[in-house]
């Protein structure tokens, strides 16, 4: 394991948050328009803590969409600069918590902070680790040619290159295929 547990469920649920928006490959529509829709994806990462299942918060959500991915393919040395303005921001304090079955890991902002703050604050601790960790090759964006979604490659030998939301892998195998079928007739 590349991660802490933690981290990793931070990344993947920030992950499918980023990858909500509009892609080219997997669907032109934004999956996240709707507080209900919100609510789905909070339930499907179990993602604990307050909810205010308002029109605001998920405003303040969707604002976090386009920093997140800058994020996932920023160099380095400029994402440093990011996740410590971000922990600076929210003034973060990390905390060692257990909870809901899940054993020892930290928290840098209370369970009663905004559902915003507490996905910043968790995206830019998961960086910190990714960071320091000198995994962040790890983070990357689909290398499907259509396709922008982005991916964490927790695979032993890292060779990880599509996303799982677009049936990628598949797609551009296929697309091989008919391109040597093409040149070969
Ligand atoms: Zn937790
Ligand atoms: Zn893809």
């Amino acid at each position: 394991m590349l991660f802490t547990h933690d981290t990793v469920d931070a990344l993947v649920f920030l992950a499918a948050l980023v990858n909500t928006a509009p892609s080219r490959s997997h669907s032109d529509e934004d999956e996240l328009t709707t507080t209900q829709q919100l609510r789905d994806l909070l339930d499907r990462y179990g993602y604990a803590g307050r909810r205010d299942g308002t029109e605001r918060e998920l405003q303040d959500v969707l604002a976090l969409r386009e920093p997140i991915r800058q994020l996932w393919t920023m160099p380095s040395e400029q994402a440093v600069v990011v996740v410590n303005r971000m922990l600076a921001e929210e003034g973060a304090v990390p905390q060692l918590v257990r909870h809901d079955g899940l054993d020892w890991h930290i928290h840098a902002v209370g369970f009663d902070a905004p559902l915003a703050t507490r996905i910043k604050v968790e995206g830019a601790m998961s960086f910190v680790d990714v960071i320091r960790t000198e995994h962040r090759d790890r983070l990357r964006v689909c290398s499907a040619d259509d396709c922008d979604a982005v991916l964490i490659d927790q695979s032993r030998n890292g060779s990880k290159r599509f996303c799982d939301v677009g049936n990628c892998a598949n797609r551009m195998h296929v697309n091989a295929y008919r391109a040597r079928k093409a040149a070969q007739a």
